[in-house]
Parts: C-alpha cells; sequence; structure tokens
C-alpha cells in the first residue's frame, strides 16, 4: 500500500481566522487564552480535513512562524527578549514584532529581522546567532499540540525543521560561522528527538530545504556530521526537501543515515530516477506529486502514467504528499463562490490536493477504474483548459513578437538624466518622500467592500476615495515631505488592482496565502493572455497632482511582481507571461507620462524573491526579469524620473542586476538590518539615487529623529550624500495615522538636521 502524508498545512485558515484572533491579541482586546483556544480550533479542523491520510504533520501550526517557533523550541530566544516582564507568549511576540500587547507604545525590543523562505513570498523571523549562543531545549509547543493531536485520534508526524537549515536560515550577528553553533546545537535536536520516541511518535519530519540551494563543501559534511550524531534516536526520520532539485547534493542527502527522503518531484521530477538508484533499499521514498506553490488542478493520468511504474518499483516503500507544506496555497476552493466558473474548473486549493493524493493513492493500490468517475472529470478539466479561446490571445502574441531591446533604452546615461530631472524637480538635499500606500483606515476598506457589493455606486466611492487621496496631500502638505503619493485607497493590493485590470487574470475571494505573521495575501491567478484594455491608474494620480504644487509619483506595479506575486501559468515559461505583464505596464507608464506625471515609480518589490534557488538559474531568470522591467519602465523621456522600489532585498549578488534596470532613484528596506543592507551597493558602487529605508513599517514602534540622522549617517559613509533619499522602508498601508504621523514628522525633521550639516 502507498502512504500518503501531508508535509504542512496552511495555519492562517480559511477565512483568515488566525489573522483576526492575532490582531485582536495584539490590540489588548483579547486575553492570550483566547488566542490559543482558536489557534486549537484551527488546528482541530485543519486535521479533520487532512483526514484518511496515513500521517498529518503535527507542529506545522504557528502563531506566527514556523522559523520563530524552532528558535523558541532550541532555546535560541535573542537576549534583548530575555527577563522582560510577561509570559512566554511576550517574548515570542516580541521577537516577531517589536512587542507585546502589554508593551507601552514605545515598543521595548526591536523585532527580530525578517527575510524570504527561500523563493517564496512567506517571510520568516531570521535566527539570531553569535559565537556565545546556547540552546536549550523547550518541549512546550510541541507538546501542546501534540496532546492535542493525541486527543483526536490523528495519526501524528511531527514536523521540526532540521539542524543544518535552521543554521542555513540564521545570521551571525557578530561574523561568525553558524556552522561553529551544530556541536552545540546537536544534543539539542537528540534531546528532542528523544523526547519524541518517549512520546511514542514513530516518524518524525526533518525539514532540510537548505539542500535544494548550493552548499559548499563544509554544509555537506556538517550535514553528514549532524545526521550521523541523530542517526538511531528511537523514530524514524523522514528528511523532507522541497522547492528544487537536489543536484550536487543528491549523494549526500541519499546517504544520511535516515529513514526516509521526501523528494519535490514536481520541480525535482528529473531527479527521482537516480534518487531511486541512490536510496538504500530499507529507505522509504517520499514522493511531492502535487503541486504545493500552485493552484493548477494535478493532471492525474499524467501523474499516474509516470508514478505506476515507479510504485511497481518501490512497493511499501513509496509514500506520496504533496511537494511541499501547503503553506504556500488557499485553503479550499468550495469557499469560492464567485470565482469565474470556467477559471475555476480548472483548480485546486489546499483540500482539494489532498483529494487529489488520495485519488492518487487509490489508483495505485487498487487500479484506475476505482477512481474511474474522478479521473474522468479531472480529465475533462484538463483537456478544457488547454483547449480555451480565453488563454490564448493571438494580439498578444503579435506584440511579444514586436519587442526589441530599443524598448528598453533610455536616451542618456542617469547622470544626465539627472540634472535635467533635477533642474525641472528644484528638489532638496535628502529629499524625503514614501512608498506609496498611506495608511488603510476602516473607513477606506468598508468603502472597497460597498463598491464591491454593490451598496456603493461608482460616483459615491470615487468621491469617497477623492476624500482620502486629499487627506493624504493635506498631510504631506502638514509634514513637509518633497515628493508627494496618492496614497493607494483605492487599492486592496498592489498586484490585485492591476490584476483585475487587466485581462488574463482571474481572482479568488478568499484565496489567502500567509505572507508573515497575520499578514495574508491574495494571489491573483494568472490564467491566460495579459492584456490592458484601458489605462488604469492615470485618472487617481492626475486628479492627486492637481491639489498640490509638489511632485506627486505615479505608484505602479512592476511586472516582475506582478509575475512574483500571482498564481502563474504552468503553460508557457514564466519569462513569457513577464514579457505580456512588461508591454501592459508599459502602455500605462506612457500614459501617466503623457498626462503630466514626472516621476513614476514602478514597485519591483518582489524581484529578489523569484531568484532560483541556483546560482546558475539565477543569472539567466535576472537577464529576462531585468529585460522586462526595462521594457516597462524606460520608454519615457530623459526628464520623466523613475523609481522603483525593492522590499527586504538582500543586494549581493543580484547588485549588477539591479544596476542594469537603469532606474534613477532605488528605495530599499535597510531599517532592520541597520543599514547592512547597502554594503552590496557600496562595493558594486551603485551609480543611480538610493533611499534606504529608515522606518521599519512592519514594526508598531516609531524611529526617533535622532535614530533616523544615526542611519541616515551610516549610510552617508557608503553613499554619497547627494544620491541619498530619505523615506521608510516600505509602503505604510499595514500602519494607523496615530503611528505614522509621528515617524514621518521624525524623518522630515531627520532631513533639515541633515541638510543644515548639524
Ligand atoms: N507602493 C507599495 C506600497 O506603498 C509598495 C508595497 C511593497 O513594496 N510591498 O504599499
Ligand atoms: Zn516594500
Amino acid at each position: 500500500m502507498t502512504t500518503t502524508h501531508n508535509l504542512g498545512f496552511p495555519r492562517i485558515g480559511a477565512q483568515r481566522e488566525l489573522k483576526f484572533a492575532l490582531e485582536h491579541y495584539w490590540k489588548g482586546e483579547t486575553p492570550a487564552q483566547a488566542l490559543q483556544d482558536l489557534g486549537a480550533q484551527l488546528r482541530a479542523k485543519h486535521w479533520s480535513l487532512q483526514a484518511g491520510l496515513d500521517f498529518a504533520p503535527v507542529g506545522d501550526f504557528s502563531l506566527y512562524d514556523q522559523v520563530l517557533d524552532m528558535s523558541f523550541t532550541l532555546g535560541n530566544i535573542p537576549e534583548r527578549a530575555r527577563g522582560l516582564p510577561g509570559a512566554a507568549l511576550d517574548s515570542y511576540f516580541r521577537v516577531a514584532r517589536g512587542r507585546a500587547p502589554a508593551d507601552s507604545s514605545c515598543g521595548c525590543v526591536h523585532a527580530g529581522e525578517m527575510t524570504k523562505w527561500f523563493d517564496t513570498n512567506y517571510h520568516y523571523i531570521v535566527p539570531e546567532f553569535s559565537a556565545a549562543t546556547r540552546f536549550s531545549l523547550d518541549t512546550s509547543r510541541l507538546q501542546e499540540q501534540l496532546a492535542q493531536a493525541r486527543a483526536l485520534g490523528v495519526k501524528a508526524k511531527p514536523v521540526i525543521i532540521g539542524p543544518l537549515t535552521y543554521l542555513w536560515l540564521g545570521k551571525a550577528k557578530d561574523g561568525s560561522d553558524r556552522l561553529d553553533l551544530l556541536p552545540a546545537l546537536l544534543p539539542i535536536y537528540a534531546a528532542l528527538l528523544d523526547w519524541f520516541a518517549q512520546e511514542g511518535i514513530e516518524w518524525v519530519q526533518v525539514d532540510e530545504p537548505a539542500l535544494v540551494t548550493d552548499l559548499d563543501a563544509s554544509w555537506q559534511q556538517a550535514y553528514a556530521t549532524a545526521y550521523e550524531a541523530l542517526r538511531n534516536s528511537g523514530v524514524k526520520l523522514l528528511l523532507a526537501t522541497y522547492f528544487g532539485r537536489l543536484e550536487s547534493n543528491l549523494a549526500l542527502a541519499c546517504a544520511l543515515p535516515v529513514d526516509g527522503l521526501h523528494l519535490d518531484a514536481i520541480n525535482a521530477r528529473a531527479e527521482v530516477g537516480h534518487v531511486i538508484r541512490e536510496l538504500a533499499q530499507d529507505k522509504i521514498l517520499s514522493l511531492g506529486v502535487i503541486d504545493g506553490r500552485n493552484v493548477w488542478k494535478t493532471d492525474l493520468h499524467a501523474t499516474l502514467a509516470w508514478l505506476e511504474p515507479v510504485q511497481r518499483q518501490l512497493g511499501e516503500r513509496l509514500w506520496i504528499a504533496p511537494s511541499c507544506s501547503l503553506l504556500h496555497v488557499p485553503v479550499d476552493l468550495a469557499s469560492e463562490q464567485s470565482l469565474d466558473p470556467e477559471v475555476r474548473s480548472w483548480l485546486a486549493f489546499a483540500v482539494q490536493k489532498l483529494e487529489e493524493l488520495r485519488i492518487l493513492a487509490r489508483a495505485l493500490d487498487h487500479g484506475r477504474t476505482q477512481v474511474q468517475e474522478a479521473l474522468v472529470e479531472n480529465a475533462a478539466a484538463i483537456d478544457r483548459r488547454r483547449a480555451s479561446p480565453r488563454v490564448h490571445n493571438p494580439e498578444v502574441a503579435a506584440a511579444l513578437a514586436r519587442i526589441t531591446p530599443a524598448l528598453g533604452q533610455r536616451a542618456q546615461a542617469h547622470v544626465q538624466r539627472s540634472a535635467q530631472q533635477a533642474a525641472l524637480l528644484k528638489l532638496p538635499a535628502y529629499p524625503t518622500t514614501t512608498i506609496g500606500s498611506f495608511p488603510q483606515t476602516p473607513a477606506i476598506r468598508l468603502a472597497r467592500q460597498g463598491f464591491r457589493r454593490g451598496q456603493l455606486d461608482q460616483a459615491d466611492y470615487e468621491t469617497a476615495m477623492r476624500a482620502e487621496i486629499a487627506r493624504c496631500v493635506r498631510e504631506q502638505e502638514a509634514l513637509g515631505l518633497d515628493v508627494f503619493v496618492h496614497g493607494e485607497a483605492e487599492r486592496n493590493d498592489m498586484v490585485e488592482y492591476f490584476g483585475e485590470q487587466l485581462e488574463g487574470y482571474a481572482f479568488s475571494q478568499y484565496g489567502w496565502v500567509q505572507s508573515y505573521g497575520s499578514r495574508c495575501v491574495k494571489p491573483p491567478i494568472l490564467f491566460g493572455d495579459v492584456k490592458r484594455p484601458h489605462p488604469m491608474t492615470v485618472k487617481w494620480t492626475t486628479y492627486a497632482q492637481s491639489l498640490t504644487d509638489k511632485p506627486m509619483k505615479g505608484m505602479l506595479t512592476g511586472p516582475v511582481t506582478m509575475l512574483n506575486w500571482s498564481f502563474v501559468r504552468d503553460d508557457q515559461p514564466r519569462l513569457v507571461t513577464c514579457r505580456q505583464l512588461a508591454l501592459a505596464i508599459r502602455e500605462e507608464v506612457l500614459d501617466l507620462e503623457a498626462a503630466g506625471v514626472r516621476i513614476i515609480q514602478i514597485d519591483e518589490a518582489a524581484l529578489r524573491e523569484g531568484l532560483p534557488l541556483r546560482r546558475e538559474e539565477g543569472m539567466d531568470y535576472l537577464r529576462w526579469a531585468v529585460e522586462c522591467f526595462r521594457i516597462a519602465a524606460n520608454g519615457v523621456r530623459d526628464e520623466t524620473q523613475i523609481h522603483t522600489h525593492m522590499c527586504y532585498s538582500e543586494f549581493n549578488g543580484i547588485i549588477a542586476a539591479i544596476a542594469d534596470m537603469d532606474a534613477d532613484v532605488i528605495t530599499i528596506e535597510t531599517s532592520r538590518s541597520n543599514m547592512e543592507l547597502l554594503d552590496a551597493f557600496d562595493g558594486f558602487r551603485y551609480p543611480n539615487d538610493i533611499g534606504p529605508g529608515v522606518y521599519d513599517i512592519h514594526s508598531p514602534n516609531i524611529p526617533s529623529q535622532d535614530q533616523i540622522v544615526g542611519l541616515m549617517r551610516q549610510a552617508g559613509q557608503r553613499i554619497p550624500a547627494q544620491r541619498l533619499w530619505i523615506n521608510p522602508d516600505c509602503g505604510l498601508k499595514t500602519r494607523t495615522w496615530d503611528e505614522v504621523l509621528p515617524a514621518l514628522r521624525n524623518m522630515v525633521a531627520a532631513a533639515h538636521t541633515l541638510r543644515a550639516g548639524a
């Protein structure tokens, strides 16, 4: 019999229950117990949705982040969060977001750094290390979840992050080598596995996705050492790799003394044969046969066609699962009542993916005829999608064929352009600006919701949005900022807003995916050729500009980010989809310019996260990603200033590509990492203007004027002052006006201090 299991289930809840519970708790509106109870309810519900699998994950549920959970399990809590008043949950949230509900509004610690989980749009809290880091085991979280699972009769397979991936994900703050901590870390892992054994656990899933990245010899050796030390632990270990191919780590992964290996058979299908040959006969092989990263139905016939021979070969040793944790897909397609029915019939969310898994297992074990009906239905949906005229638009194909390099080339170099722009814009030194969005107030949300539900007509909705824009302009005048934004009140989300106005996109109602903590995104579904039927932002930007003499930035989302933050087609290369998006955004850029907009910001917040996990593929990706940005942005006249914005980006290794985009100004996130990110800009001598973020908008804490001046001075040591801008790390939509106004006041005051040279 084929064993079925799941690597992880989305924890946010089909209706984002966890998000709302967290936010109530943080505001002090509900006690900790209410949050814990909701967590338990969600886990129970999610396990029931996984019923029928041979193993369900336990420990995949997290109140904020699974990596932060692991840090707490391993006793790796930053010094600054220790010894403060309150319960363990308080220190947890202090590290997660800089404060616990009981803390005063000044906040008491700075939050842990956040970065992207491999090549996904999920963000984790970076483990902090130093040479002095010591670990200690805390099983309380796992104990609670295991006890609950046991009480519910769940066939539990605990999930933990493996020791090497844990170290790999972290950062040594003192420049020491993380690998030196391995000897101190391994006894804690050994104790954890012992504890699982005492709890009567049979299998533990040890996530080691670092194995799909380029590892040097010291890391490979450390893998061997670590798993040698953890063998004979009394539980069986399933070493889980996902998101890509093992490549030069394949032999190593197969040889580690564990009891089973999970391979992402969506992204590493080509390696399945090789792994089967390498893997010892007494190990199980778990194949991730359903795409845990995308929303399309699995082609069950095609999957069975390659899986049946594998099953004949492996017999009982075959396990099947989704390719990775289902954290990256929405919960349940059944919630979608207003999704375009044709598109809907092509999709599978987490619940449906597990159903596909059950069907595959039955077909493997009892023959396809046992699931005939399901297979016929699946094949019909796959065929309909393939043949749909809504997917292919010959006009778009023709436009793509007309792309030439000239489309992405500005007339003169940045130095010349910037002189022209300066003459026109007349900005002071250290110009101040924001990244685009201002707080999304309950009133804004209500107006958008009313409009969507037809309770508010077009005219009333526009009046409401104009009032919000006017408010933003007023506030920016009062603050004394130099370059204004309209505030993005009309945008639910920076990708969805544009996707809704483009052909080729469909939208779910509840297709939420966790981005970090309580933040969720609802990635649009890019199913067909992309076309822009009409201008998307011009009326809002020109209205905003009509209210002020200060330059108003036009605000767009770039093609690469549109691509990386959507669920995209799996029937053509990503670069083809990206070029289609680039042409659509280009039309908008040119329309904005024609309407008199002098600064246009094209956000590429997600450029880096699309970077494949391997260096070699990375070069290829960067080439076409930059090409697409240039197509979108560089059709403007030289006096038009192009900005781009990127969040969370580590620029080492991609800085040449970033420079190649040739944006006049780039704003980036830097405040949490203390301007460390600027190292790349320094070493490379990035030629254009930079706004390093000075306000951590992911934390409710308000930076003081002195802190901002300090950060800018650090930046000034690396980048000449005449090329520096001052701005927050990212958009302000998740903050409240109460937080934003004092922070920006401090920012403007800091600019005055710097201009005065004080
Ligand atoms: N312009 C967007 C905003 O301000 C940028 C958001 C982002 O980079 N994630 O919200
Ligand atoms: Zn950002």
